[in-house]
């Protein structure tokens, strides 16, 4: 299958296309003026909106009623589903502070949904957040589960090899230990849910460190004294930060903040999105606990805020009202960064000849049209793909 795009931006890392020709599962050509004949190929028009590299989200929970921690295949089928629909075609399910059974559990249903998703998202592994944070900064994770990492629980879990992230305070030497056993495996290592000063960030960057969970929210905050681990995010070149670009978790300015501080190398978009997403507002569930969603806001019954409801697009459309760049210049942020920090840069997150074919159509004011994940079409806005499948 070949698809053809024109009249469309073509956001790649040199500037704006005009055109751009898959053949499989790849991109063949990309380029300026008019489009080369090909009758073989579909064509698909742009209608003056935006092709971009098919958005990466590396921290989320669920969507559409499911929760990765379901432990079901048709949770993250669910999940999957309503991912591409906003644009994603990858994601790392992630996991909730819980019982061992209840991870063990959520892991080995992961290991064995992996791969390829005809009609949705593929997943690439679990983002452990959790259960090894810090009990004072647990933000909406159950605090009868946060505990110190332990070997003889956690070899059993990177065994399965389905963890590519986890998320650890690194103010306690046991969870320390964890970090290097992560990093060793290249598991990207991100700190979070942490009461860690400024130095115990650093040192935990010496260890392997090379992500911030949720820049800003369940961590120390920056004072000019004490920097604490906003400081080190903001400041040290070998921690990409993740981003909950809601308007919620962080005010637009402290996002400009961070986009400017980082530039936009460094700096992940992320929804940290959870099952109420896409659903009628009102109750839910996040970890065992109840959610209560209101006016676009999910938080606990004591108002801390638990996980979101945001969505890729609307994350992209946020972060620009909020920086005032382009889409071009905002778009390593929603996918190239992300697949640097998972090893997959040689062939995903920009769209460049010979690159894998996973693409985002976006309308001029950023709403999906449609989303590839390798070439294979999994939305089509107002089509139900189920229908033509095969
Ligand atoms: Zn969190």
């Amino acid at each position: 299958m070949q698809y053809l795009f024109e009249n469309v931006r073509v956001v790649t890392p040199e500037g704006d296309a005009d055109w751009l020709l898959t053949d499989g599962a790849r991109i063949a050509q990309i380029g300026l003026g008019n489009a080369p004949e090909v009758p073989q190929a579909q064509h698909i028009d742009g209608s003056s909106g935006y092709l971009l590299p098919a958005f990466i989200d590396m921290h989320v929970h669920g969507s559409d009623g499911a929760d990765t921690m379901d432990a079901t295949p048709e949770a993250l089928r669910r999940m999957a589903r309503f991912f591409a629909a906003h644009g994603v075609a990858y994601f790392l399910a992630t996991t909730m502070t819980a019982s061992r059974e209840a991870i063990s559990r959520t892991l080995r249903n992961a290991a064995e949904c992996l791969g390829t998703q005809l009609d949705g998202a593929t997943l690439l592994g679990v983002h452990l957040e959790g259960p090894y944070i810090n009990v004072k900064a647990r933000g909406a994770q159950l605090a009868d589960h946060v505990r110190l990492a332990d070997p003889a629980e956690y070899e059993d879990w990177l065994a399965l090899n389905v963890i590519r992230q986890v998320t650890v305070a690194p103010e306690f030497a046991e969870n320390r230990m964890f970090m290097r056993s992560c990093a060793e495996r290249g598991i990207v290592v991100s700190i979070g849910h942490t009461q860690a000063t400024y130095e115990q960030a650093l040192e935990a960057v010496q260890i392997g460190a090379r992500q911030a969970t949720h820049t800003y929210n369940a961590m120390t905050g920056l004072h000019h004294r004490a920097p604490g681990v906003v400081g080190a995010a903001l400041t040290c070149d070998l921690l990409t930060c993740e981003l909950i670009a809601d308007n919620l978790h962080v005010h637009p300015a402290a996002m400009a903040l961070l986009v400017r501080a980082k530039g936009t190398s460094g700096v992940i978009a992320i929804t940290d999105a959870i099952r109420a997403t896409g659903m009628h507002e009102g109750e839910s569930e996040l970890g065992g606990q109840t959610v209560y969603v209101r006016n676009g806001k999910a938080t606990l019954a004591d108002g801390t805020l638990a996980g979101s409801v945001l969505t890729m697009d609307a994350a992209l459309r946020n972060l620009q009202a909020a920086t005032g760049l382009s889409v071009g210049a905002l778009s390593p942020i929603f996918s190239a960064n992300a697949a640097r920090q998972l090893g997959l840069a040689q062939r995903k997150g920009i769209l460049r000849a010979g690159y894998d074919a996973d693409l985002v159509l976006l309308d001029s004011t950023l709403h999906v049209q449609m989303t590839f994940a390798e070439g294979r079409l999994i939305y089509h806005k107002g089509r139900d793909l189920a229908d033509t499948a095969g």
